[in-house]
């Protein structure tokens, strides 16, 4: 399903991430930086080692929070590395967490000028957001950036599952 946001588009698909050809791919990485199993263990084997040498000299990454590195054997150029909030129905910060590492990662995507970005489903593995609920912050967060002015013309969603892929198109359906 695609749609277009002022100049971008908007991409949703069934895939992987580490296949991306886009600008920037992203990481949902934990807070040490240091690799670990889902889409990390994925982009971190596809990269090869060179992108554990420089993650090892980022000092780790808050939740909420973003960092880029290069791509190292991926297609993509760039990996920037948001860091999900593991999900806790009774925290009220938790949300804004996820919010906010699409919003981080949008602005590092910006301020290196990248044209096209591909996103995983953050926290929606291991740290067990829903993906419902994941999938209403998540592009409410990346349309509302969209409105803003932006260079960047393609963000992609990589789904890993139909179910996943299905989820993230009724939500986009009801938000447009
Ligand atoms: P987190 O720790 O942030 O929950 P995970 O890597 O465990 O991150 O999972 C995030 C989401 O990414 C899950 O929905 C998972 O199914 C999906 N996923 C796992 N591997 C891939 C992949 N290679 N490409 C795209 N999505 C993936």
């Amino acid at each position: 399903m695609q749609t277009q946001i002022n100049q971008t588009t908007l991409d949703l698909i069934q895939g992987d991430i580490t296949q991306q050809e886009t600008d920037a791919i992203v990481n949902a990485a934990n807070s040490s930086l240091l690799g670990g199993g889902g889409v990390d263990g994925a982009i971190h084997r596809a990269a090869g080692p060179g992108l554990l040498a420089e993650c090892s000299q980022l000092g780790g990454c808050r939740a909420g929070d973003a960092k880029i590195t290069k791509g190292y054997n991926l297609k993509a150029k760039y990996v920037i590395h948001g860091v999900g909030p593991v999900y806790n129905s009774k925290d009220p910060n938790i949300p804004k967490l996820l919010a906010s590492v699409y919003q981080r990662n949008l602005e590092i995507a910006t301020e290196h000028q990248l044209e096209s970005i591909a996103f995983p489903a953050i926290s929606t593995g291991v740290y067990g957001y829903p993906m419902q609920e994941a999938a209403e912050i998540s592009l409410k967060t990346v349309i509302d950036f969209l409105q803003q002015n932006t260079q960047i013309k393609l963000v992609r969603f990589v789904l890993f599952t139909a179910e996943a892929l299905n989820v993230f198109e009724d939500t986009l359906a009801r938000l447009i």
